[in-house]
């Protein structure tokens, strides 16, 4: 599609994971023109993910990629049109203008589910490990380092999940905690520091990666003034803070960590624009929680669509 044609839908929704294909599946079975765009096809956090938990209707278990594929099954199979693409940027011109890397699309409704994001920027040393060594990804990458040792940083709520996983594929897991323990479950958390080859280290912070053509030989960490070194083939880095959030929004609809606000827990305070799952501010990092916030997200979107029919038809 080239840009100058800039092809109309009734909806937009921006980010394929579990908030945006259960918001754009709610639309599409509301009887709207839904686009999901994607930059990796859908999916999201759900591709990286292995055994899903907290999701109790899904007991006794389903690995996060098979679950990935029912929800965009049934996306697809409502009627969404998947649009693999990213969007570099955001307008308003009294209808939205979604910018992608593979032309414009018009809507005057957008849902905005794009998730969260580490920025490897942020770990000194790191980003020159990328793909020798450096994974978000311990179901994925964990395999590659059977026998060795790795090391765990980060702090999101699923900490202990990942470090689970990596304990029963690697030979010695090193988990370097900022604070004194993670959030997230402390059951779960309980049972991952018991086992024998998890090796916890707290108020580290990380400060540097060392290594060589090889990969990743030692990562290096600040403890009460002093520096350490630690072996490890790995670095998993396990910290969903950023929200990402295309160019073009104001400032405003911004909280002070970047996540979008809403009135309502679905719409911005511009109008047709709405958001969903990790990227909405006060949002929880809950699967089920991010499908519940897609299904808010469609129902706003869709009341504001009908409302905006009957105005024009009225007018
Ligand atoms: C390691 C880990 C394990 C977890 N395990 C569990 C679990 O077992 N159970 C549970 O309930 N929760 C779990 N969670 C939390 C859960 O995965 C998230 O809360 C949920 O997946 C968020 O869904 P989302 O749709 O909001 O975002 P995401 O799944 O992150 O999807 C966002 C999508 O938007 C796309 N995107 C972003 N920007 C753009 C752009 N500009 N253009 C186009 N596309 C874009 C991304 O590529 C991505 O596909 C886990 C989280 C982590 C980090």
């Amino acid at each position: 599609m080239s840009d100058t044609e800039q092809r109309r839908v009734d909806a937009i929704v921006v980010g394929g994971g579990i908030a945006g294909l259960t918001a754009a599946t709610v639309l599409a079975e509301h009887g709207y023109a839904v686009t999901m765009i994607d930059e990796y096809c859908g999916g999201g956090r759900l591709l990286t993910m292995g055994v899903v938990k907290a999701y109790p209707a899904l007991e006794p278990s389903i690995d996060g990629p098979d679950l990935a594929a029912r929800c965009l099954d049934a996306a697809l199979d409502a009627g969404v049109e998947a649009f693999p693409a990213r969007v570099v940027g955001l307008e308003f011109d009294g209808m939205w203008l979604a910018r992608t890397t593979d032309g414009t699309l018009r809507a005057p409704a957008v849902v905005l589910a794009t998730g969260r994001t580490m920025d490897v920027a942020t770990v000194p040393g790191a980003a020159e490990f990328v793909g020798r060594g450096l994974s978000h990804c311990a179901s994925c990458d964990g395999p590659l380092f059977a026998g060795q040792s790795v090391a765990v940083v980060g702090t999101s709520w699923w900490l202990a999940t990942e470090v689970g996983e990596l304990a029963a594929m690697t030979d010695r897991v090193n988990v370097l905690l900022p604070a004194q323990g993670p959030p997230g479950p402390q059951g779960a958390w309980a049972q991952v520091a018991g086992l024998a080859n998890v090796h916890v280290v707290t108020g580290a912070r990380l400060v540097g990666v060392e290594g060589g053509s090889q990969g990743i030989a030692t990562v290096v960490v600040e403890r009460d003034g002093e520096s350490e070194h630690v072996a490890a083939r790995g670095l998993f880095l396990c910290d969903d803070v950023m929200p990402s959030v295309p160019e073009g929004l104001p400032a405003d609809l911004l909280d002070e960590t970047g996540a979008i606000q809403t009135v309502d827990g679905a719409a911005t305070a511009m109008a047709g624009l709405f958001a969903a799952g990790d990227v909405r501010a006060g949002s929880v990092p809950y699967l089920v929680s991010a499908a519940a916030d897609g299904v808010r997200a469609a129902l706003a979107a869709s009341a504001f669509l009908a409302a905006s029919a009957a105005a024009s038809t009225n007018g």
